[in-house]
């Protein structure tokens, strides 16, 4: 197996690079890392410059076999679920701890396979994965059911219990807060997984599946496969041995994980998917605050983020100000290596991301929006794109309808509150929006009108284990996060039993 390995030497004194190597390659299954069933590899790339830096085991449905017959066996046999839920807990609070010890090597490696700001994957990301476990550990010993009232002489008790095998698929966005989004309420509530990672982003969850074992996480109850989507994803969602499914990205492969799991055993399924969200700025806005959060509500993460701001609407009396200052703030942000410290915006994922979004720009140029700003690629090698804004964008237009999933702002002006509600909308997503005005009727008004799972006002992208996620219409079935996560991994049995001779009811 071929290994890199990042040299300090190498490094200049700006660049922010912990020196490790790339250790977990094989999936983890039952306990152990092995190859693929068939022997397979597949490359994991380093977007700065698009060169190979690991070859990962490629899973197939054999693979996926054989993980969800480890964490059948791990569920139906223990010792997850029979285990006290307090020693859950502990097990979960080891692994927070873990990964705040390794949380350096996580940053990087997360950084090398994906191209984020490494500045932002240690300050930010590392500490929101702690803290999802930390919380997740909080509630494991606090899931019970309920004593019901009945109408007769019975004694009637609620069980939550857990549903089973989860087959979760993850998306390389955000690599290991995916994996924590749906691995922190799973186990919590006392399932096991069958995780398959991005086939762009393998190597975070392979790592972090060995701090699990550290942390004591018995055989089987995290099994972590990697591989291609029409292969080992969709053996999963359709496999007949897991009982839940959850699956992050977008809303084309969301429908077929649906048909995948009605076809075969019914599971039930949470989809997290696209989103085209909104971002209104009223006329009586802090014009300052709004631009410098519009425009991290859509360059945040190189636009890749499913609740990205990505249709920032602007009132007409403050539209020509906003523009000038959205451009500004653009023109300056710092693009360039990721490991590198100030670095705003590191490259795209991939070359096919890449080229998607670079057809984006042609097509609001030839939809004649107005480009102030950005437009090319930067560099000659990654997948570097300058930051681009566009303005004068109408609602029809290509850019303001679909997920460009880039650093591309279009900006749409409007005159009245009915009418930016109504094209707010007039999307199929509703993921999330963005509200900024000093007034609260205005924002009362706005918050209740917008169809979406998420309003932020007069802030954006404020992300927290305890605050639910997800989206209305086709940005998704169900939350993750907060306490709605829990019912996405619970039974609810009831339990009735006669009552002789009660001494009440
Ligand atoms: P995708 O939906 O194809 O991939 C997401 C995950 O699903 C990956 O693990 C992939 O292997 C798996 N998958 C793909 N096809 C599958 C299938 N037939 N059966 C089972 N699993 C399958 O997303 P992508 O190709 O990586 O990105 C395409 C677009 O998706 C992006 O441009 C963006 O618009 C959107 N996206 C959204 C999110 C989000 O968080 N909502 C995240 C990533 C991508």
């Amino acid at each position: 197996r071929r290994v890199s390995r990042f040299s300090t030497a190498a490094a200049t004194e700006e660049l922010i690079i912990p020196s490790f190597q790339i250790s977990h390659t094989q999936h983890l299954i039952n306990g152990k890392f092995v190859d693929a069933a068939s022997g397979k590899t597949f490359p994991a790339y380093d977007p700065r410059t698009g060169e190979v830096i690991a070859h990962v085991a490629e899973g197939d449905a054999e693979d996926i076999n054989r993980a969800v017959a480890a964490a059948r066996k791990a569920f139906d046999e223990g010792p997850w679920p029979k285990m006290s839920a307090y020693e859950r807990s502990r097990i979960l609070l080891r692994f927070a701890d873990l990964v705040e010890k390794n949380s350096e090597e996580l940053a990087a490696l997360e950084t090398w396979n994906n191209g984020k700001p490494y500045e932002q994957a240690l300050t930010a990301e590392l500490p929101m994965l702690a803290r999802l476990f930390h919380y997740y550990a909080g509630w494991a010993d606090k899931i019970h059911g309920l004593t019901v009232p009945a109408d007769g002489p019975y004694h009637v008790q609620t069980l939550h219990e857990p549903i089973g095998v989860a087959g979760q698929i993850i998306p390389w966005n955000f690599p290991l807060l995916m994996f924590a989004w749906k691995v922190g309420p799973a186990l919590a509530c006392g399932n096991t997984i069958v995780l398959k990672s991005a086939e762009q982003t393998p190597l975070t969850a392979l790592y972090v599946a060995k701090l699990f074992q550290e942390a004591g996480l018995p055989p089987g109850v995290l099994n972590v496969v990697s591989g291609d989507g029409p292969t080992a994803g969709a053996a999963l969602a359709s496999h007949m041995d897991v009982d839940k499914v959850a699956f992050t990205g977008s809303t084309d492969t969301g429908k077929i994980i649906l048909e995948l799991a009605a076809r075969s055993n019914l599971k039930p399924v949470t989809l997290e998917l696209g989103g085209k969200s909104p971002f209104i700025i009223c006329e009586d806005a802090d014009i300052d605050h709004a631009v410098e959060l519009a425009h991290f509500a859509l360059f945040f993460n190189q636009g890749q983020c499913c609740c990205a701001g990505s249709r920032t609407f602007v009132h007409e009396r403050v539209y020509d100000e906003f523009i000038a200052k959205a451009k500004a703030r653009a023109v300056k942000r710092v693009v360039g290596d990721p490991f590198k410290k100030g670095v705003e915006q590191g490259p795209q994922i991939d070359n096919e991301q890449f080229e998607k979004v670079l057809r984006y720009i042609r097509s609001g140029i030839d939809s004649n929006a107005t480009l102030e700003c950005g437009g090319e690629r930067l560099g000659s090698k990654g997948y570097f794109i300058q930051p681009t804004v566009f303005s004068n964008v109408k609602d029809d237009m290509l850019i303001a309808q679909d997920e460009i999933f880039g650093p591309v702002q279009s900006i749409l002006k409007f005159k009245e509150l009915d009418e930016v509600v109504r094209r707010a909308n007039a999307t199929r997503y509703g993921l999330a929006a963005g509200v900024f005005t000093k007034n609260i009727n205005t924002a009362n008004y706005l918050t209740r009108a917008l169809r979406a799972g998420t309003v932020w006002v007069n802030c954006f992208d404020v992300f927290d284990a305890a605050i639910p996620f997800g989206g209305y219409k086709m940005s998704g079935i169900g939350r993750e996060k907060g306490i709605y996560s829990l019912h996405n991994y619970l039974q609810v049995k009831a339990v009735v039993t006669p009552l002789k001779n009660p001494a009440w009811l």
